[in-house]
């Protein structure tokens, strides 16, 4: 038990978060986490996707094999339902026990030295000479705001606020089964998801179902009943019952915030608005962000000079993405996709956004 003095406090026990604590802890630093839920598996914000390179990343090398589940080609449907599918040599994506997920990464944090205080929300910060004081959890030098979308520490310290947001809303039916349970099913529709897709996933626990649309105020929330209503059949997903769960939440789709760093605190992940502007996903950015920082800030301890927004690297500018998600925005239209689906340029813009240039048309018939 130590004295209430840590370098570095992060609020927020999310994948950014987390991959900061580690770092610090790494460098042989005193790190405390702070989250305001009680169960690192609870009221979860995310469907817990993680793209190839997330589960490379070291935090995963021990991840027990039930938690996620292998997936290695995305069938992508145009409006009206015709499909095309999408896979890259050796590439997958993993579906995820998440609440498993998160309490497992939370335990690693705690046997890496991490200090993790559950149930302990961050609302104010005193001013030290050399750093902050949180009312209830102790002093820091550094203060690193992990906090998601609307993070309460850049709204208190005056940093870049999050303002571009994609809904995301998703169902939860547990132990149901897909058809084809390999593929990750996306589906562009203006109709139920402007800005965004649905898509429908078979996880370790049973079949994710969701969509995401930009967030406009007076519009209503996305509705993934009638969506299941018109796409389940095609999957194989019985939605005669209600479903288990329900995971809602607001994903960052403007780019990087700015500024990100100020005097001793700085943001990272969600917090930052470091996701892909496009594919939403947030995840594999987070961890190599939260990495990042919590790297920059193992070198500011050691030199006692304080971290600059620049030696921060993992933020990519996202420049491509960001005009693509104008255009989303701006000139989404159904027809396009249903006549150009299957159309060479079409399916190799797709390949890259999933997976970055990896992809390769399946073998024809
Ligand atoms: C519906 C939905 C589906 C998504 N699906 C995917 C996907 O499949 N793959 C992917 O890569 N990305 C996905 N994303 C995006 C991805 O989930 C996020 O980008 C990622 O979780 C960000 O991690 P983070 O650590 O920055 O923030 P978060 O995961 O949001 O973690 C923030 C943490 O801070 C805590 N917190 C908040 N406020 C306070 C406070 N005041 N005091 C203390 N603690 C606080 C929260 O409890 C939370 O634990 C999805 C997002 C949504 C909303």
């Amino acid at each position: 038990m130590h004295n209430g003095n840590h370098d570095v406090i992060v609020v927020g026990a999310g994948f950014a978060g987390l991959a900061c604590a580690h770092e610090i802890a790494k460098a042989g630093r005193r790190v405390c986490v702070i989250d305001r839920k009680r169960d690192l598996g609870g009221r979860l914000h995310t469907t817990g996707i993680l793209v190839e390179e997330a589960l490379a990343n070291p935090l995963f090398t021990d991840l027990p094999a039930g938690i996620h589940h292998s997936v290695s080609s995305v069938k992508l449907y145009a409006p009206g339902l015709e499909s095309i599918e999408l896979t890259a040599p050796g590439y997958r994506f993993h579906t995820t026990d998440t609440p498993a997920l998160m309490r497992w990464l939370g335990e690693q944090a705690v046997t890496a030295g991490v200090d993790m205080r559950l149930g302990c929300a961050f609302r104010e910060a005193q001013a030290t000479a050399h750093g902050w004081h949180l009312p209830g959890v102790g002093q820091c030098r550094y203060l690193v705001g992990a906090d998601g979308a609307r993070s309460r520490v850049a709204a208190y310290f005056e940093l870049g606020r999050v303002r571009d947001l994609l809904h995301g809303v998703e169902y939860e039916y547990d132990g149901a089964g897909l058809r084809r349970p390999d593929a990750l099913h996306c589906f562009i529709s203006r109709r139920w998801a402007p800005g965004y897709i649905g898509w429908i996933a078979q996880t370790p626990r049973g079949v994710q179902a969701g969509l995401a649309q930009r967030l406009r105020p007076g519009a209503p929330p996305p509705d993934v009943a009638a969506f299941l209503a018109h796409v389940a059949p095609l999957v194989g997903l019985s939605i005669v019952r209600k479903p288990d769960s329900i995971r809602a939440g607001l994903i960052p789709c403007g780019g990087p915030v700015r500024p990100r760093v100020g005097r001793h605190v700085l943001l990272a992940g969600d917090a930052a608005g470091v996701v892909s502007p496009v594919t939403a996903g947030g995840i594999h950015s987070g961890l190599r962000h939260g990495a990042e920082v919590g790297r920059a800030l193992g070198q500011a301890l050691d030199s006692g000079i304080p971290p600059q927004a620049s030696s921060i690297r993992a933020i990519p500018a996202w420049r491509r993405k960001r005009a693509l998600r104008w255009a989303f925005d701006h000139l989404q239209w159904d027809w396009p996709f249903d006549l150009l689906l299957k159309s060479p340029p079409l399916r190799r813009m797709a390949e890259q956004i999933y997976f970055h240039r990896r992809g390769r048309a399946p073998s024809s018939p």
